[in-house]
């Protein structure tokens, strides 16, 4: 099990990172999603011992490998353009980090073949990294990390410049192969889709914190702020005032008046974010949202309709632009923002 304690970092006296603490349990996938520039790879160089750090401490099963250089930790690194080398073959793409463990040449042999077999590359160990595509690339990569058997795998943006298909089939493809092994891993992006599909635990980093840890569902439903909410574009955010608080809020917004349930404590008058989310609503007469419609735009099988008051939702039907339509929002689609 990997640990983190309270790891800080400073980049020109400025902080990155301010005390950052989470744990990768064995055979676990955790996601750790920022926007660009939030210090994830930063972080990942600080795991890798590639980076120091101000403040904290990197542990493996409660042991501090603050003495540990890089290569000593056993941990595998996968980059966003994988770093292959291309004068030689995908066979000894795969075995250049067992090169550098003084193993027999037979060892080298057996950890190669198995790596390459774990991705489904057996058959391809003479060809050149440059006749492959980028998936198979990507599956070279892969097993050039796991030829060592590192105790820790880490992503860092492996599909940042790929198009969405092949991105979606390789997710899929990596997901099956980190289950099959059950080699623990930190896969790094700023695509809330790419982390929501890969991930066991979702971990958000924001201004040097992480703002929230949680299974993908979890994040999904309770995001916990108004930041995080329209970071992962789960749908409107407004302001609202709290006007009465019995067993059910009610929140007045410039949107309309809503009811809702919510767990925390607010007071009258009050000031709260609400979450409208876009998907579940209806047209209706008696809506409790009203708006003049300024966009429509057909997405799968629904329509994405915007409101002159820029809030979005998605309908089953396509309303005119420049109709004025209600909307009934049920309360299981209006969330507070703590
Ligand atoms: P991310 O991977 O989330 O996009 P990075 O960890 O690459 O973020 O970088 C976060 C910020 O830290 C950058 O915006 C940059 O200003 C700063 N930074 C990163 N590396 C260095 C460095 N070697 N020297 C100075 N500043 C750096
Ligand atoms: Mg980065």
């Amino acid at each position: 099990m990997l640990q983190l304690l309270d790891i800080a970092k400073d980049y020109e006296n400025r902080p990155l990172l301010r005390g950052i603490s989470f744990t990768v349990a064995a055979n676990e996938t955790v996601c750790l999603l920022g926007a660009s520039g939030s210090g994830k790879s930063t972080l990942l160089r600080i795991i890798a011992g590639l980076e120091t750090c101000e403040q904290g401490t990197v542990a493996w099963q409660g042991q501090d490998l603050s003495s540990a250089p890089a290569h000593l930790r056993n941990f595998g690194l996968v980059f966003q353009d994988y770093a292959l080398f291309p004068h030689l073959s995908v066979f000894k793409n795969v075995a250049f980090g067992l090169q550098m463990q003084n193993l027999s040449r037979p060892e080298i042999e057996r950890r190669t073949r198995e790596a390459m077999t774990q991705v489904n590359l057996s058959g391809f160990e003479q060809r050149h990294v440059t006749e492959l595509s980028g998936g198979e690339q990507q599956r070279v990569a892969l097993a050039r990390a796991l030829a060592p058997r590192p105790r820790l795998l880490m992503f860092d943006e492996p599909l940042g410049a790929l198009d969405r298909a092949l991105r979606d089939r390789l997710l899929d493809e990596l997901r099956g192969i980190l289950h099959a092994t059950r080699v623990p891993a930190i896969y790094v992006t700023h695509d809330q889709e790419e982390a929501f599909a890969i991930a066991d635990r979702v971990l958000l980093l924001h201004e040097g914190k992480i703002v929230r840890d949680g299974s993908p569902a979890e994040v999904w439903n309770e995001p916990g702020s108004a930041w995080a909410a329209r970071f992962l574009g789960l749908g409107n955010i407004v302001e609202g005032v709290v006007r009465l608080k019995v067993e059910t809020l009610k929140v007045e917004t410039r949107a309309g008046g809503f009811v809702l349930r919510c767990g925390h404590a607010h007071q009258t008058g009050e000031k709260v974010n609400l979450l409208l989310r876009p998907s579940g609503v209806r047209l209706a007469a008696d809506g409790n949202l009203r708006g003049v419609v300024t966009d429509v735009v057909f997405q799968q099988a629904r329509f994405k309709v915007t409101l002159e008051n820029g809030l979005y939702f998605y309908l089953p039907e396509a309303p005119k632009i420049g109709e004025a339509i209600a909307i009934s929002i049920p309360p299981s689609e209006v969330h507070c923002l703590a």
